[in-house]
């Protein structure tokens, strides 16, 4: 029996989000969604081995709507579930493609907790694996630690998880250090890869104790057995700390931005 009252603010918020959902469904219906990928290279050898899939939309009634914005609203919403396997269904025909065109790279994707807390998750990506003809050791699958927190609590997740990592799949941890439960991760969920959060390598020239921390991290992940992955590599300079400081691979702006498919067949012949 209370008066309930929104603010401005909330009121707009509200209104942006129901016209975002509502042209979402019609971008899905009509697959207008795209995917750009980025590369992941190799410190060691210098080859590009991975690009990471990024969704992107561009509506024609409400413009370019950023993941940051769009994520948020289709977990909400539960949207997440389409988006989720639109973006399964393109990275895995794109592997394939370039699979048969002798260009060796695997494809990363982003994968939110709700979808993984349908217990079909890991059949329907086995599935579309099977039916895109993309080998299953060039997918991984990018979780966040909120993912790994609710993992640990839903043991269907975890089994999910085991399941595809027997079939070949890779698991990255993202965000690796941002959030407060890393190390635990590490242990409990099968992960091979653990990506070191854009914000570390911001800083990593203006501080020396990031340089530390980084250094730190690098050394944990390699002591576990975890291959190590930068992310938001900018500079040279960046890159050679890193270099040095023994991480595996990195990915950001200094390679290239996220891409289209034709631009990334260019730089694989660059590099490899
Ligand atoms: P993320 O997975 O941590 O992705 C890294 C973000 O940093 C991407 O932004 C990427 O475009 C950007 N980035 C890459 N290299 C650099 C760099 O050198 N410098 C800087 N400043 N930025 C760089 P984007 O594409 O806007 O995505 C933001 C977040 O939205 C992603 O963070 C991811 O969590 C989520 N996201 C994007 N696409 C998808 C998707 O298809 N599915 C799901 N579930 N989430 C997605
Ligand atoms: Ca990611
Ligand atoms: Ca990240």
């Amino acid at each position: 029996n209370n008066i309930v009252s929104l603010s401005k603010s909330m009121q707009k918020a509200l209104n942006r989000k129901s016209i975002v959902e509502k042209r979402l469904l019609i971008a899905l219906n009509q697959k207008n969604l795209k995917v750009l990928y980025q590369p992941q290279i190799d410190l060691n050898t210098g080859q590009m081995i991975a690009v990471e899939a990024f969704v992107r939309w561009h509506d024609e009634e409400i413009g370019v709507i950023a993941p940051d914005e769009l994520i948020p609203i289709a977990e909400e919403t539960g949207l997440i579930n389409q988006i989720g396997t639109f973006m399964l269904e393109q990275a895995c025909t794109q592997a394939a493609k370039w699979h048969k065109a002798g260009i060796k790279l695997k494809v990363s994707i982003n994968s939110s907790v709700r979808e993984f807390l349908d217990k079909n998750m890991a059949k329907s990506i086995l599935d579309t694996l099977e039916r895109t003809g993309c080998p299953s050791h060039l997918l991984q699958i990018e979780i966040t630690e909120k993912f790994a927190l609710e993992a640990e609590a839903e043991t269907s997740i975890i089994k999910q998880m085991r399941q595809l990592e027997n079939e070949g799949i890779v698991f990255i941890l993202d965000d690796f250090g941002t959030g407060y439960a890393s190390f635990r991760y590490m242990q409990l969920l099968p992960i091979q890869v653990v990506k070191i959060d854009q914000t570390f390598t911001k800083s990593l020239l203006q501080s020396d104790k990031t340089q530390r921390v980084v250094d730190g991290m690098v050394q944990l992940g390699k002591s576990m057995n975890f291959t190590v992955l930068a992310e938001g590599v900018e500079t040279e300079q960046q890159k050679d700390l890193l270099k040095e400081f023994g991480c595996d691979y990195i990915q950001g702006y200094l390679i290239a931005k996220p891409s289209e498919p034709g631009y990334i067949e260019q730089l694989y012949r660059v590099h490899n």
